[in-house]
């Protein structure tokens, strides 16, 4: 299986990448590097069954030579920073819509016929439904990354529909772990580097969310996409529970080993504009295909911090 894997060189890109050549695909990683990191990717660079193109996706010409003669396509590549559309309103339309855009038209001059796509539960909004299950609706997202991927999950259907290709959607709940580069635990650490003394948590800190370890993640995609075949595939992924800003601040105080930690809060209910303060999905419909997380909420955050810091 020639499979390729664009964001390959990030967080949770370079575990799948991990994963697929563990299990024999041949692997192509196309990826800016703008956030990604080639160290994610050492342990592979000798492998004949790895291959790495330094590539945007908003260079569609070369993306058009990229992508040729691949079977299937995890599409991770994106700006994953959801504060940053409340400063920047063209990133997410950019990177995420217009970069998918150009995937697709790729795709199908080329004729692939499988995506797999990194979704978002920022989509569902503030759901009322908490478990919330795929088919909850409206989808009134309050982040402009949350529409982004809204808009790319619509993209990636009608492509599918209407090119005759299949599309494996998912929407994540907070993805943790080792070569983590941003979110609540990378940040809580830096602070406490910073001041061993002080902790200042965005918000209440009661914002209460699902976390999932990142093994748990890639292995719940490459599991639906081995045991669905719709035309539109839609999961949600991650954990059966939730934990709270407050809880994993004094798990990361914990890992490291401090002491006497004030913690203080910006105040509000939500960490920034744009902020879900309470996010559950219910994981129903990928445990009666058969799969379940090994992880919950508070140890996929323990490992992450503890992993972390080892990684210095
Ligand atoms: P990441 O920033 O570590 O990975 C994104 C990768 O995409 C990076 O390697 C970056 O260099 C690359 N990239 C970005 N723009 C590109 C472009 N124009 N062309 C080529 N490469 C480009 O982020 P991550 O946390 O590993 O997220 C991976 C995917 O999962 C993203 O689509 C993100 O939106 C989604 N997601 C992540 C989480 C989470 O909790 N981490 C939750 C929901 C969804």
């Amino acid at each position: 299986m020639n499979t390729i894997v664009t964001g390959g060189a990030g967080f949770i890109g370079s575990h799948m990448v991990d994963m697929l050549l563990a299990r024999g695909d041949e692997v192509i990683v196309l990826d800016n590097l703008s956030s990604g990191r080639m160290e994610f990717l050492k342990d592979h660079i000798q492998d004949k069954n790895f291959r790495f193109i330094k590539i945007d996706l908003l260079d569609l010409e070369k993306l058009m030579r990229a992508v040729k003669g691949a079977d299937m396509v995890f599409h991770l590549a994106a700006n994953p920073d959801v504060r940053l559309g409340a400063e920047n309103t063209r990133i997410h339309l950019e990177q995420n819509i217009i970069a998918t855009y150009h995937l697709l038209e790729a795709m199908r001059v080329n004729k692939l016929r499988g995506i797999a796509f990194t979704s978002t539960s920022t989509v569902y909004g503030e759901a009322e439904l908490i478990p919330t299950p795929e088919e909850y609706g409206p989808l009134v997202p309050i982040s402009l990354y949350g529409a982004s991927k809204l808009a790319c999950e619509a993209l990636i259907t009608s492509y599918c529909h209407t090119f005759d290709m299949k599309s494996w959607i998912f929407r994540f709940a907070n993805i943790v772990g080792q070569r983590s580069t941003h979110g609540i635990i990378v940040d809580f650490i830096n602070k406490l580097r910073t001041d061993p003394g002080t902790l200042t948590i965005l918000g209440n800190g009661r914002q209460r969310k699902s976390y999932l370890h990142v093994s748990d993640c890639v292995d719940a995609m490459l599991f639906s996409v081995k045991n669905s075949d719709e035309m539109a595939n839609i999961f949600n992924v991650g954990s059966n529970d939730t934990i709270d800003a407050t809880e994993i601040g004094k798990i990361v105080v914990e890992e490291m080993g401090l002491r006497k930690v004030g913690f203080s809060y910006t105040g509000g209910e939500r960490g920034w504009k744009g902020d879900v303060p309470r996010m559950l999905l219910s994981i129903a419909k990928l445990q009666k295909l058969g799969w379940n997380p090994v992880h919950n909420s508070e140890n996929s955050v323990r490992e992450t911090a503890r992993s972390l810091l080892k990684d210095g």
